[in-house]
């Protein structure tokens, strides 16, 4: 996307075209023309990674972003002033591992075991210290992964120990 089309509204024939493929959504467009009126230091370096709207809440993927976790609160709290809808800034990355730490804060990864179902797809399951401490609901994380990883997740707890 073009900065001037973000800045004027409209968009060049170029990403126009960008928007009728698909390659850009309405929604990726308004968040990037939220995105660039932020002023915050932190997003000096960071890239859009896509966004995906679930029922009432737009979770929105940067990649280096270089925040505390309450400048990421503060810039969530900015874009959902903006965009009239509850953001959720998230940290991307490209390592699946790295993006699953992230995304299951502050609950602990404890394993994480790829499965093949019996219809041929594979299926992530991965073990979590405490489902309680996770920061979204659970549903909500299984859909960010599937449309910003395209992969299938299950989050289960560990079991108690005897
Ligand atoms: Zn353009």
């Amino acid at each position: 996307m073009c900065e001037f089309d973000l800045r004027s509204g409209a968009l060049c024939p170029s990403c126009q075209r960008k928007l009728e493929r698909g390659e850009v959504t309405r929604l990726d467009i308004d968040v990037l023309t939220a995105l660039i009126d932020q002023r915050y230091q932190f997003l000096s370096n960071a890239e859009y990674a896509g966004s995906i709207r679930l029922r009432n809440k737009i979770f929105v993927a940067l990649r280096n972003l270089e925040a505390s976790s309450q400048e990421a609160a503060e810039l969530s709290l900015q874009l959902s002033r903006r965009l009239k809808s509850l953001v959720r800034v998230l940290r991307d990355n490209r390592s699946f591992t790295d993006f699953l730490a992230e995304v299951l804060s502050p609950a602990k990864i404890l394993a994480i075991n790829v499965v093949w179902l019996p219809d041929g797809t594979e299926e992530t399951i991965i073990t979590v210290d405490d489902i309680s401490k996770l920061q979204f609901p659970v549903e909500d994380i299984i859909e960010v992964t599937r449309a910003l990883k395209g992969r299938v997740i299950r989050i289960e707890k560990a079991a108690p120990r005897h």
